[in-house]
């Protein structure tokens, strides 16, 4: 069948036909171009959200374009019997751009959560069974790593999950200190919180993480599926603090939107904890997955794409904050991973307005918008959001007003 279809019918289909865990989707989505998508009615929206930190080239981007389709006519998949010339390269690309020593090495997986999953059973062969993770944390949604992933309305639903995680709060050293002991096998953090709302912990609590992960014998495992890949400025968001994690998981904006996702180990030790037969996937690390990652990493290299997230990022922060609006508390995050903290509880007020407005923004939490767009955005095309914000803020604060009992 066609996009013929209206967005309320193709809606009412989904419903019909798709599990409800999402809920209803706001957008049946057509086509994209660059950082716009244009849905099934026509209308044009500006990408704010890039698929949630995914899509690092925006939509269609040519060299992608060309490298999945020499790709896909070559061969797509054959199975980890087998290698591929484009796996090895970006095994040692991904070793390459995060500094990693020599003997690391690259285990291939198709998500975030399976990465994280990979280091929860690397963990695992340290003989120890306590994981440490921090409130607030997001590592996926299968069964292992939502046991890491801090929110109970995730967790509750399927307890008891994995026993042996202790949650810390975020960003406190003495508590982290407090919480590792002989038994951790593994700390697991986040540079800067996502799903929480773009939380940043400052440098000095990822150099005492590493501190007291070494003092204890445990791994240290950095998290960056949602901070990897240049979004923050630099490959990885762990480079800033200039601390060698252990492990590292990396997956959203890897693939530019198709599905891979990665474990890095660091250094011979680590990595000769996984032996032959004790993991493993069938799409892992295929060509065809392999080949867009190729084609991201090097059109960012290439393209100096990471200074321009740094340039763009900061402007963004710089013009929200330069409009003074009541309604905006402070702008949070570094580069292109970024929230807009509110004063009041409107965050999804004020995305749904967006979206009528012809933008794709995330009301990450009650009070605060996410914006993560392709690394490609422009300082003129997030001017074009700036201009229009303070009218949504307006628009869902009187909504709100209205709304309320009085
Ligand atoms: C999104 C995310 C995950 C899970 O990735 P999926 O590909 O959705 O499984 C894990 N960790 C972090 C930090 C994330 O942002």
């Amino acid at each position: 069948m066609t996009s013929t279809q209206s967005s309320d019918g193709y809606l009412d289909r989904y419903q019909e036909a798709v599990l409800g865990v999402f809920g209803r989707p706001a957008l049946v989505i057509d086509h994209g171009r660059g950082c716009h998508v244009w849905d099934v009615d026509g209308r044009r929206y500006l990408d704010l959200l890039g698929g949630i930190a995914v899509n690092a080239l925006g939509h269609g981007h040519p060299a992608l374009v060309a490298a999945v389709s020499k790709q896909v006519a070559e061969v797509v998949h054959v199975s980890n019997f087998f290698t591929t010339p484009g796996q090895i390269a970006l095994a040692e690309r991904l070793l390459d751009i995060a500094g990693a020593p020599a003997g690391s090495k690259v285990f291939f997986a198709n998500s975030g959560t399976e990465a994280v999953e990979a280091a929860i059973k690397l963990a695992r062969r340290t003989g120890r069974t306590g994981i440490v993770a921090a409130e607030g944390a997001f590592h996926g949604r299968t069964t292992g790593a939502l046991a890491l992933t801090h929110k109970p309305a995730y967790r509750e639903p399927f307890a008891p999950l994995l026993p042996g995680v202790t949650h810390v709060p975020y960003a406190d050293v003495e508590a982290l200190r407090a919480a590792v002991g002989p038994d951790t096998a593994a700390v697991v953090l986040e540079p800067i919180q996502g799903e929480a709302g773009v939380v940043a912990a400052a440098t000095a609590y990822l150099q005492a993480a590493r501190e007291v992960t070494a003092a204890a014998g445990a791994l240290l495992v950095i998290d960056e599926v949602q901070t990897g890949i240049g979004r923050t400025g630099q490959w990885f968001a762990y480079q800033e603090s200039g601390v060698l994690p252990d492990a590292v998981t990396v997956a959203k904006g890897l693939g530019g939107g198709v599905p891979i996702g990665a474990l890095l180990t660091m250094g011979p030790a680590v990595s000769g904890l996984l032996q032959a037969g004790q993991h493993g996937t069938t799409f892992g690390g295929n060509p065809l997955a392999a080949a867009a990652a190729l084609a991201v990493l090097d059109t960012i290299g290439e393209q100096g794409l990471m200074a321009h997230a740094v340039v763009v990022g900061d402007h963004l922060a710089a013009a929200v904050a330069g409009l003074g609006h009541p309604l905006v508390s402070t702008v949070r995050g570094r580069g292109l991973l970024r929230a807009i903290v509110l004063t009041e509880a409107i965050a999804p007020l004020v995305a749904s307005l967006a979206r009528e407005a012809g933008f794709i923004i995330n009301p990450v939490a009650p009070q605060a918008i996410r914006l993560a767009p392709p690394l490609i955005v422009t300082t003129e095309e997030i001017d074009t959001f700036v201009a229009v914000l303070p009218a949504l803020l307006d628009a869902a604060h009187a909504a709100l007003t209205a709304s309320e009992p009085s």
